[in-house]
């Protein structure tokens, strides 16, 4: 049942959130993407985000964050940092504040055009330690929000509980399979579609990928509904 009411996308233009974006608007009678430039090494990731909300006719906009990077020098915005991830470390990659940054300023914009409901494609089945991405982190913020400007907002995290063969699944239940795996950049090095293969966040990609095809490969042998 379409919800009739506005909702707001935090939006990279990765495979998490432009799933959430398909999903949003099978969700949502109106669907709106802020996008966060914060300095990322790739100003692809910019131009990827703005193509896709392009693509899906979606009103995009982008808020200058580059305080973040200010703030908190990290592997995502200097090629000095290199990207790392050592086992029970949190990686290089993670900015203190980055998620608790962003769904502040989403919420903002959020309630500036008289929408409720924030989207962001946050997950804590492949948790790569980053504390601001937990279920309990987000329930937290919304009602800190809520109580902030006294809005009713509500978060939804349709990512949440999903691996990343999973997210592949419902961008596929949402016949959005093929434009996620073309059309989106996670590659660290900036790379769209398959990326690199080299860096960690194609490997992650990859690897759900292929576990998704594989299930995919084996429910169709058996007759069940897959395209
Ligand atoms: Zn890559």
């Amino acid at each position: 049942m379409l919800n009739e009411e506005k909702a707001v996308v935090v939006f990279s233009g990765g495979q998490d959130s432009t799933t959430c974006l398909f999903w949003a608007k099978q969700q949502f009678a109106e669907v709106e993407v802020v996008t966060f430039d914060y300095g990322q090494r790739h100003k692809q990731e910019i131009e990827c985000a703005a193509a896709i909300a392009h693509d899906l006719g979606v009103q995009q906009t982008v808020l200058d964050m580059s305080l973040l990077n200010q703030l908190a020098p990290n592997a995502l915005t200097r090629t000095d940092v290199e990207i790392t991830h050592e086992e029970g470390e949190l990686p290089s990659t993670f900015v203190d504040g980055r998620n608790l940054l962003f769904l502040s300023f989403a919420a903002i914009l959020a309630k500036q055009k008289g929408a409720r409901h924030l989207v962001t494609g946050v997950c804590e089945t492949d948790f790569s330690g980053y504390p601001d991405c937990r279920d309990s982190f987000v329930k937290s913020m919304n009602v800190t929000l809520n109580l902030s400007m006294d809005y009713p907002f509500v978060i939804h995290t349709p990512l949440m509980w999903l691996d990343k063969a999973q997210t592949w699944k419902m961008a596929d239940d949402l016949g959005a399979f093929d434009y996620v795996r073309e059309r989106t950049l996670t590659c660290y090095n900036g790379v769209i579609g398959d990326g690199c293969g080299e860096c960690p966040a194609c490997k992650l990609r990859k690897a759900g990928l292929d576990r998704y095809v594989e299930q995919r490969a084996a429910a169709g042998s058996v007759g069940a509904d897959v395209r």
